[in-house]
C-alpha cells in the first residue's frame, strides 16, 4: 500500500525515529512491513489521530493486531532496539483484548523492564512496584508522548504538579514541560490544556472542564458576576443566597455589593427563599410576605394572609393596608392587641 511505498522510499528502517500514522484510518497495518527489525525507531503512534484528538474513531478502523504485532515483535526482539513508546490503537482495547495482544503486551513489558530505565527526574527504577509499562488500558505508562522521557508517578515539578499527566480525551501521557494537564474538580478527569478549555473556580484554585461548565450540574453560578463556585467547598462558603423557585444563586460578594446584604424573602416555616423577581411573580396568594403584627415572614402555602384596607380609624396610619398572617388574626382576641381587635371589628362590619 501507500504506507509501504513511503517507508521504503525514505529508507525508514534505517532512518525513521518516529512514525505517526495520523489520519491513516483505512490502514490494516500490512504496509508497516518495511519497518521490520528496525533498531532506529523510537516511537510508533498507531492512534491514527492527530495531537489532542480523541482516538475513538467511528466506524472502527481496520488496523489489525494480526499485521502489526509481528512487525513490532521483529523490532523489540532485536539487540539494540531503540523503541521506547508505542501508542496503540484504542480499538484494540474495545470488546476484550485479543490473546495475541495480551501475549505481545507481556513481551513488550519485558523488553522495557530488561532495559532497566529510571525516572528522568528521581532515577527510581521503572516501573515502580508491581505496575507495568502497558497496563490494562493499553496506554503506555511512565512515558511522555512528546519528549519520550520516562517518569515515575510520584515526581512533581516546581509548581507541585505531577510531572506526568494522562489525558482522558487524547489518551496520551505528557510531562508538564511538554504539555500541561489539569484535573476537573467536577468529573475528576484529567485533560491536556490543549484538549479542553478550563474555567477557574471563583473561590479557590480548582478548575472546571468545559463539559462540566456546559452541563452546569456540578457547580454553582452567581447570576450577578457569573462566577462559578465548586461544590466541594466554595459553593457552601461563598454563596449563601439561593432562590428556591428559579434556582439562581448570588455569591456573598455580589449580595453585599448589589443587594446591600438584604436577605431575599424567606418563609419562616418551610424555609423556602425566593428572589425578589420570583416573589413578585408568585402573586399575592403565594408570595412570601411579612406579617405586620408579628414581623414574621411566611409563604402563601404555609400561612394565609388577611389584608385590611387602612383608614384613619386604623391604628397604623402610615400604612396603606395592613396584612396579617392567619396566626396573628386568630391570636388577636387572646393577646388583646388593640390594633388587631379594631381591625377585626372593622373587617366584620
Ligand atoms: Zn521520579
Ligand atoms: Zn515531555
Ligand atoms: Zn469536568
Ligand atoms: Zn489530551
Ligand atoms: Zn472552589
Ligand atoms: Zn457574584
Ligand atoms: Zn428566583
Ligand atoms: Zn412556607
Amino acid at each position: 500500500g501507500d504506507i509501504s511505498a513511503v517507508l521504503l522510499c525514505i529508507d525508514a528502517v534505517n532512518r525513521l525515529k518516529t512514525l505517526k500514522l495520523t489520519n491513516c484510518i483505512h490502514i490494516t497495518g500490512v504496509g508497516l512491513e518495511p519497518l521490520r527489525g528496525s533498531t532506529i525507531i523510537e516511537q510508533i503512534d498507531l492512534s491514527l489521530v492527530g495531537d489532542h484528538q480523541s482516538p475513538n474513531i467511528s466506524p472502527k478502523p481496520p488496523i489489525s493486531c494480526e499485521f502489526v504485532l509481528p512487525i513490532l515483535d521483529s523490532i523489540i526482539e532485536r539487540e539494540g532496539c531503540s523503541l521506547r513508546h508505542v501508542q496503540f490503537p484504542s480499538v484494540w482495547s474495545e470488546g476484550g483484548k485479543s490473546i495475541q495482544f495480551e501475549e505481545f503486551r507481556i513481551r513488550y513489558n519485558e523488553m522495557l523492564d530488561n532495559r532497566g530505565v529510571g525516572c528522568a527526574k528521581c532515577n527510581t527504577n521503572l516501573p515502580p512496584g508491581d505496575l507495568s509499562w502497558i497496563g490494562e488500558r493499553i496506554v503506555q505508562n511512565f512515558t511522555c508522548y512528546e519528549c519520550l522521557k520516562h517518569f515515575c508517578i510520584t515526581c512533581t515539578n516546581d509548581d507541585g504538579e505531577d510531572v506526568l499527566g494522562h489525558c482522558h480525551n487524547c489518551k496520551k501521557g505528557y510531562c508538564t514541560d511538554c504539555q500541561k494537564s489539569k484535573g476537573c474538580i467536577c468529573c475528576d478527569f484529567e485533560y491536556c490544556v490543549d484538549c479542553r478549555d478550563f474555567t477557574d473556580c471563583s473561590g479557590c484554585d480548582a478548575v472546571f472542564c468545559e463539559e462540566c461548565i456546559a452541563s452546569g450540574n456540578e457547580h454553582s453560578k452567581c447570576y450577578e458576576c457569573e462566577g462559578r463556585f465548586c461544590n466541594e467547598f466554595c459553593a457552601k462558603y461563598e454563596i449563601s443566597t439561593h432562590c428556591d423557585s428559579c434556582k439562581k444563586s448570588c455569591c456573598n460578594n455580589c449580595h453585599a455589593e448589589y443587594h446591600q446584604d438584604e436577605d431575599w424573602p424567606s418563609c419562616n416555616r418551610c424555609r423556602d427563599c425566593f428572589c425578589d423577581d420570583c416573589n413578585e411573580k408568585k402573586g399575592i396568594l403565594y408570595a412570601i410576605q411579612m406579617c405586620d403584627s408579628c414581623y414574621t415572614s411566611y409563604c402563601g402555602d404555609c400561612r394565609e394572609f388577611v389584608t385590611f384596607e387602612g383608614d384613619e380609624d386604623v391604628a397604623c396610619e402610615e400604612d396603606e393596608e395592613n396584612k396579617n398572617c392567619a396566626g396573628c388574626v386568630q391570636l388577636a382576641g387572646l393577646i388583646l392587641d388593640e390594633k388587631l381587635l379594631r381591625l377585626r371589628n372593622e373587617s366584620s362590619k
